[in-house]
């Protein structure tokens, strides 16, 4: 299906952190147990240790220095660095321009670091394996985390603290509890065996399974059961459009455990200046995306359309009207305020952006009507098709 990838050098490192690991943990960890038995601690641990390196990558790695969603002060820095150096995923630096890469190529099977248009194995984890070009660093993206003291430290000595975090939390946790081994092979090995997939999955997994609301134009997919796994990246379709937003689960009920704990940081003052997409453009995209859907409902009937339909149609049709009516509306307030700079005209936005929140909301409750009306009808037409 895709054209072969090019034959690159074997990354000898991610070969032994990726392959050899897991190898050394299929035997270990079983032969271990079955002579030793692992302890409570060491199975807290585990969980414990998996969300101290996944959240320092998805709140430090991936949402402060890949995207700047947020700023936070220099020891919460710190921290989100030692927590993010204990998953072993590369430097900042490294990570982080990748990412931007990711993001502005998506899905281009020659400039996107993982393209899940190379298949899944690819953009889980091949594309570490070997030197591909689309994966070689280029920090021309990066200006801001060449100038960044901690991520160019971080990057500088990345081996030698890798080694001295993973010394400094399990050490004292195995002594601690009482159980060396236990802890080193499940809060150590098989810790950072399952934070790896879990971080991959992203690149995998939520470019493959799960809806669409926001946009099409790209594989990103948002999936709940995605979110629970990843510590709430798996609302990754949200993430795609509006990369800057600190939330990925926007909504407010949406399980996205890295989004709490920023807003936490917040209110302890250890972060500041929190991005949130204003909700006007997040509406604006869901119902553009549902319109699109209803759209394409319409077209599975082609011409083959009854009187009922071609009422469902028509209102449809009108409700797109004045949904793009209303958009020209805020489009020309909006260069207006550019343009005049007036206070008056910032004010006659605030009462739009109110009225648009509550018109928006209702414009997608009948659409879906609309849209189950329609399939109600098309289910009865295919149940009576001489009935047409
Ligand atoms: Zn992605
Ligand atoms: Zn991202």
């Amino acid at each position: 299906m895709n054209a072969p990838l090019p034959k690159a050098p074997i990354n000898w490192i991610a070969v032994f952190a990726l392959v050899f690991l897991p190898i050394v943990a299929i035997i270990a960890i079983p032969l271990y147990a079955f002579q030793h038995d692992f302890s409570v601690s060491a199975w807290v641990s585990m969980f414990v240790l998996l969300g101290v390196s996944s959240l320092g990558i998805t709140a430090g790695y991936h949402r402060l220095w890949a995207h700047r969603a947020y700023e936070a002060t220099l020891p919460l820095k710190i921290i989100l660095m030692l927590m993010g150096t204990f998953a072993v995923q590369n430097s900042i630096l490294f990570w982080a321009s990748g990412h931007r890469t990711h993001h502005r190529h998506v899905d281009d099977i020659d400039q996107d670091p993982y393209s899940i248009n190379n298949g899944f194995w690819y953009a889980h984890m091949g594309w570490m394996l070997r030197n591909y070009p689309a994966a070689e660093p280029n920090y021309k993206n990066a200006p801001d985390l060449l100038k960044d003291k901690v991520v160019m430290f971080q990057d500088k000595y990345y081996i030698p603290l890798v080694i001295a975090v993973h010394a400094a939390i399990l050490l004292p946790i195995g002594w601690a509890v009482g159980d060396m081994w236990g802890v080193l092979l499940l809060g150590g090995l098989m810790r950072l065996i399952l934070s790896h997939h879990v971080t991959f999955f992203i690149n995998s997994l939520c470019h493959m399974w799960g809806k669409r609301p926001y946009t099409d134009e790209n594989t990103a997919r948002d999936n709940f059961w995605l979110a629970i796994a990843t510590w709430g990246e798996g609302y990754h379709n949200y993430h795609h459009i509006f990369q800057y937003d600190y939330r990925n689960g926007v909504k407010w009920w949406q399980y996205d455990p890295t989004k709490w704990l920023i807003w936490s940081c917040s209110k302890l003052g250890l972060a500041k200046n929190l991005r949130r997409i204003p909700s006007f453009n997040i509406k604006k995209a869901e119902l553009a995306m549902k319109f699109k859907y209803a759209e394409q409902d319409l077209a599975v009937y082609g011409h083959n359309v009854t009187e009922d339909i071609s009422t469902v149609k028509s209102r449809i049709a009108q409700e797109y009207d004045a949904f793009s009516q209303t958009l020209n509306d805020w489009a020309k307030l909006k260069e207006l305020e550019i343009q005049t700079r007036k206070a008056s005209v910032t004010e006659k936005i605030h009462q739009m952006d109110d009225k648009l929140k509550v018109e928006f909301q209702l414009v997608e409750q009948r659409l879906s009507h609309h849209r189950a009306a329609l399939n109600l009808l098309v289910r009865n037409l295919k149940k009576n098709p001489a009935s047409n």
